[in-house]
């Protein structure tokens, strides 16, 4: 029983995250939930956050100190009158009419700049008795305020939509009145985990069987993706269950399969998914781990076809590889269905601890330990038995990103890190 497919195209890491990265940017996906501000972190906006008012609303001093015309203070020490004190939220009718020459105002910070003065000097450069202020330090026009609209301009777009609600998001949002935000529904996202040796989490197994941990992992790559991981039961290695649970996982919005794609005479995913007319895109990457990772899209049901062809990746079942293949291409079409904006994969450099030596011709992901503190920080690799290998990944907080053209990297070079 042969497992390749139709028209198997093993392209490399860079090719393989463009074809994600395309085939992510024609997805749209409907509908809108409203939810309390509270709620709406780590969800993504369908409608941009306008702002309500100019940001900030009034020139704001950004200093306690004195608010002066900075003209005064060309000659130093100069002692103004102090003419009136404002703290933050003083109404305007409360303000100092006008500052005038050789006056100023106490301010605190927060507070509205009153008419007449263009600056603020901090309070660690003045002393004040009574009614005289003597001032140490001069200060340039429009020092230590920020202007009205400085920030923002009322009605312009603040947080767009397609953007994911991070906690400065949430700030903005709350900033400007937002107590409830209209967020994409999170996609659902079944996984299929395949192998006849394969045991549920609390199932007891046989010498050589072996617990389901794929499931596990990808549901917490898919929670943390903004995705609602639906899992279904374990497929064994054979055509026809395989087929009934894939339809199944195909009602979905993205169907994860782990298992089952490598060269193996039981690595049927393929098989099985060309007999059901799917597409391929790519049915492999030059990459260590997850090189058999498999992308395309399959029609849910050949005889209903009301809802559109679903995508579907094979992820290797090694369980290093299920979790590095999730993070280079599931990852980007996971966020494309929960309607975020598409994003770039980014690496960070870090010094390298000590020597790395491969061989040439894959783009490797080899869980590391980055450590040390400050600008000390450090990346290693851990010492690990392949891609089977979950107690060193547990281990490591990252992974080391090796290009393929490269052989060696010396100690204190510069590695790229992918952060898990
Ligand atoms: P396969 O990709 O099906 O050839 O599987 C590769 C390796 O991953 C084999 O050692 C499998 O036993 C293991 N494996 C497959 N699926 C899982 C899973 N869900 N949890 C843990 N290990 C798995
Ligand atoms: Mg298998």
């Amino acid at each position: 029983m042969s497992a390749s497919p139709v028209n198997s195209a093993v392209l490399s890491f860079k090719d393989a995250r463009y074809v994600v990265e395309q085939q992510a940017a024609l997805v749209t996906m409907p509908g809108a939930e409203p939810v309390d501000l509270l709620a709406a972190a780590g969800r993504v906006l369908t409608e941009p956050v306008l702002a309500d008012r100019d940001l900030p609303p009034f020139p704001r001093s950004t200093r306690d100190g004195y608010a002066v015309r900075s003209a005064d203070l060309s000659a130093l020490p100069a002692t103004l009158e102090v003419i009136g004190e404002i703290k933050a939220g003083e109404t305007l009718d409360r303000l100092p009419a006008n500052i005038g020459s050789g006056q100023c105002a106490a301010i605190m910070t927060g507070a509205p700049l009153p008419a007449g003065a263009d600056a603020v000097v901090m309070v660690e450069h003045s002393s004040q008795h009574g009614k005289q202020v003597e001032i140490t330090r001069g200060v340039a026009p429009g020092e230590n305020v920020v202007p009205r609209g400085a920030e923002a301009q009322q009605g312009c777009v603040l947080i767009d939509r397609g953007q994911r609600l991070t906690e400065a998001a949430l700030a903005l949002a709350a900033s400007v009145g937002k107590s409830r935000l209209q967020v994409y529904p999170r996609p659902r996202v079944a996984v299929l985990t395949t192998g006849d040796e394969i045991v549920n989490v609390d199932a007891a197994p046989g010498p050589t069987q072996i617990r389901n941990s794929n499931s596990y992992s990808l549901a917490a790559q898919i929670l943390r993706a903004g995705g609602q991981p639906v899992l279904l039961p374990v497929a064994p290695d054979e055509p026809q269950a395989l087929r009934q649970l894939i339809e199944l996982g195909l009602k979905s919005d993205l169907l994860l399969m782990t298992g089952g794609v490598s060269m193996g005479r039981y690595d049927l995913v393929e098989q099985v998914l060309s007999e059901m007319q799917a597409e391929f895109f790519f049915t492999g990457a030059k990459i260590q781990p997850g090189r058999p990772v498999v992308f395309g899209k399959c029609g849910a049901d050949t005889h209903v076809s009301e809802k559109p062809a679903t995508y579907f990746f094979g992820l290797p079942g090694n369980p290093v590889s299920t979790m590095v293949t999730f993070e280079l291409f599931a990852r980007p079409m996971l966020e494309a269905l929960a309607g975020q904006s598409s994003r770039k994969l980014t690496f960070l450099y870090v010094r390298l601890k000590s020597e790395i030596r491969v061989k040439t011709g894959l783009t490797r992901f080899l869980p590391a330990i980055l450590s040390g503190e400050f600008e000390n920080s450090a990346v290693e690799l851990v010492a690990w038995q392949g891609s089977g290998d979950i107690a060193a990944t547990a281990r490591a907080n990252c992974y080391a990103v090796i290009p393929p053209d490269c052989e060696k990297i010396a100690a204190g070079e510069w590695v790229a890190v992918m952060m898990r």
